[in-house]
């Protein structure tokens, strides 16, 4: 056997990974070219950034659905984010993707909402109308790319071109063409794997917090099944016992699907390489049209039920109502923002500069700024 003098990730990869998959070794590289690094491969290095930057420990204190001040059960936007990485790493290396890029793309993918979760997104959305609006995805680029300032040669992150292209996908999804390159499987695994996520959640978390009766699950075939297997496995439960079981038998039933289903289609597809995915690749992680009609059932009720739920909608209205005030205020002074704002407030004007201050805080921050503005601060 020959010597093989490659580093030892790139040995790793040629072993795991599929000829389907995005390999680091063959990354296009970053905005601001960087030597490489000893040990970790490029898609690890994004990772690190990622987990270290401010954005990321923000999430810990930023609203997913439920604030805060409802309690301590309910999932964080940090939580949310862990529980997606974990499923899209788990689908990730079944398929023989790219684990390491899963995992960057997933720890990524919430960035760039503001405090107040939806409701925060759409009262800056409202206030810059007239300035190009503003939408989580978009402005989880912007973080990436701009906002952030950890290194001295560039501003961002300067992640892998391939991460910095599966946010701008998100990004873009609206606005969808035809000619649009497919995304790369890792990235449809860290979308599979967020809807997936936010569902089972949700679902456990509006119970525990007493927004949804276990009955109105009941009526949903998707949990009746996560039911009918949480019983066959457990002789006896009560009834958080029995709740939690079948969030876990939810979510084991939809990602047995979601692979079983992918590995088809990849087969199916005999994918040559990752270019051959970009052309032809659109669809092909995905749910069954059985399990995701039974999933979009779930998503009704949940959408009818919680995210519309006079509790929640009554939260959001505070806050959003604080938002506002504080954009208006800001917009109008931008002398009083944080001075790392000032390239933004000359280039691209005082609006987006107040949103971006604005977007960058956590549920905590935005009530206590609001506090301070309104006692004349
Ligand atoms: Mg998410």
């Amino acid at each position: 056997m020959t010597h093989d003098d490659r580093p030892a990730w790139i040995q790793r990869e040629a072993l795991l990974l599929a000829p389907y998959a995005m390999s680091a070794a063959a990354t296009a590289g970053r905005v601001h070219p960087e030597p490489a690094h000893s040990y970790r491969n490029p898609y690890q290095r994004d990772r690190d950034r990622i987990v270290h930057s401010s954005a990321f420990r923000r999430l810990a204190h930023t609203t997913q659905v439920f604030t805060g001040e409802m309690g301590d059960y309910h999932r964080s936007r940090l939580t949310h984010t862990l529980e997606v990485a974990s499923i899209a790493r788990t689908v990730a290396r079944t398929l023989r993707l790219n684990e390491d890029l899963a995992e960057a793309l997933a720890l990524a993918h919430d960035m760039g909402h503001p405090p107040f979760g939806h409701a925060g997104e759409d009262v800056l959305d409202d206030c810059l109308a007239d300035h190009g609006g503003f939408n989580h995805n978009r402005q989880g680029l912007r973080i990436v790319e701009l906002l952030e300032r950890r290194y001295p040669e560039f501003p961002g992150l300067n992640l892998s071109l391939e991460v910095l292209d599966g946010q701008r996908t998100r990004a873009e999804k609206s606005r969808s063409d035809s000619h649009a390159p497919a995304p790369l499987l890792e990235c449809q695994a860290v979308d599979a794997a967020d809807s997936v996520a936010y569902d089972a959640h949700d679902a456990d978390d509006a119970v525990e917090l007493g927004l949804l009766e276990l009955g109105a699950l009941e009526e949903i075939e998707l949990w009746r099944q996560a039911g009918r297997r949480a019983r066959a496995r457990y002789a006896a439960l009560d009834e958080p016992q029995f709740r939690r079981a079948a969030v876990h038998e939810l979510i084991d039933l939809l990602v047995g699907d979601l692979l079983s289903m992918s590995a088809k289609r990849i087969d199916e597809a005999d994918f040559a390489d990752v270019d051959d995915v970009r052309v032809r690749g659109a669809g092909a992680v995905g749910l069954s049209a059985e399990l995701a009609q039974q999933k979009a059932a779930l998503e009704k009720l949940l959408f009818a039920q919680v995210y519309r739920h006079p509790v929640v909608v009554e939260q959001r209205t505070h806050a959003g109502d604080a938002l506002r005030e504080m954009f208006s205020f800001y917009a109008a002074r931008p002398e009083r923002l944080p001075t790392r704002l000032d390239v933004v407030a000359t280039t691209e004007g005082a609006p987006r500069a107040a949103a971006d201050f604005l977007a960058g805080l956590t549920d905590r921050g935005a009530l206590e700024e609001a506090r301070q503005l309104r006692a004349g601060g």
